[in-house]
């Protein structure tokens, strides 16, 4: 049995919290974790923002650090689904553990995803606030999935996919909005790797 560690996210730019995030969940597990860089709608991003930037991004960030990163969804024509992708995962991988860390802010609205009530039964979830938000009680979309609440970490290894656990520990104040934001006003921001900032500042990104 070989669990999966996956952190999905669009990554423009990744930041520290990302690193955080990854590092949280692999100390947790003791598994490393796989970066799953998504295909974003061209409207929705800065012209000079390209999927390639993004990936170069993650590239730097990851130097040394141990941690993947998987291109599948970079590679298809149009934007995927993240049950589209589980499911080719799990194709792969019949019996493993498949994890997604995921922070709670988008762990939150999970059941309005697209094919919702798949997603418990391809992965199991590993959640993470950012710092000073409390737990917020799961709404009615959420519990409709019936996934199975993990008291510890290890219980998200036990079984191949359906259950989460909200990790205790928090992560760091930061958001790609945040970055970006910061960029466009002409200041420095915040908890990025200096070589992601220096490539933003090279290739000119996030300028308005
Ligand atoms: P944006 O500000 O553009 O929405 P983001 O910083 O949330 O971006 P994404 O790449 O969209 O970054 O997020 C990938 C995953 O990381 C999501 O599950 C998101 O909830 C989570 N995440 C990002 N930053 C943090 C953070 N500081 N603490 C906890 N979770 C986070």
């Amino acid at each position: 049995m070989s669990p999966l560690l996956l952190l999905g996210g669009t990554f423009s730019p990744v930041h520290l919290g990302h690193l955080r995030m990854a590092e949280i969940a692999s100390e947790s597990l003791g598994v490393s974790a796989t970066f799953l860089i998504n295909s974003i709608p061209p409207h929705k991003e800065a012209p000079s923002v390209t999927s390639a930037d993004r990936l170069r991004m993650l590239e730097i960030a990851l130097q040394g650090t141990g941690f993947s990163i998987d291109t599948r969804e970079l590679r298809r024509s149009s934007p995927s689904y993240t049950s589209e992708t589980l499911r080719e995962i799990r194709a792969e991988r019949p019996h493993d553990p498949v994890i997604f860390i995921i922070g709670m802010d988008s762990f939150r609205t999970i059941g309005s995803w697209h094919e919702a009530e798949e997603l418990p039964k391809l992965a199991g979830f590993f959640v993470i606030r950012r710092p000073g938000t409390e737990m917020p009680p799961l709404d009615e979309s959420f519990l409709a999935l019936h996934a199975e609440r993990a008291e510890n970490a290890e219980e998200l290894l036990e079984a191949p996919a359906g259950r989460y656990f909200i990790s205790e520990r928090e992560c760091l104040p930061v958001s790609s909005t945040m970055i970006r934001e910061a960029l466009s006003r002409g200041e420095e921001p915040e908890l990025i790797a200096p070589g992601v900032l220096q490539y933003i500042r090279e290739k000119g990104l996030y300028r308005r």
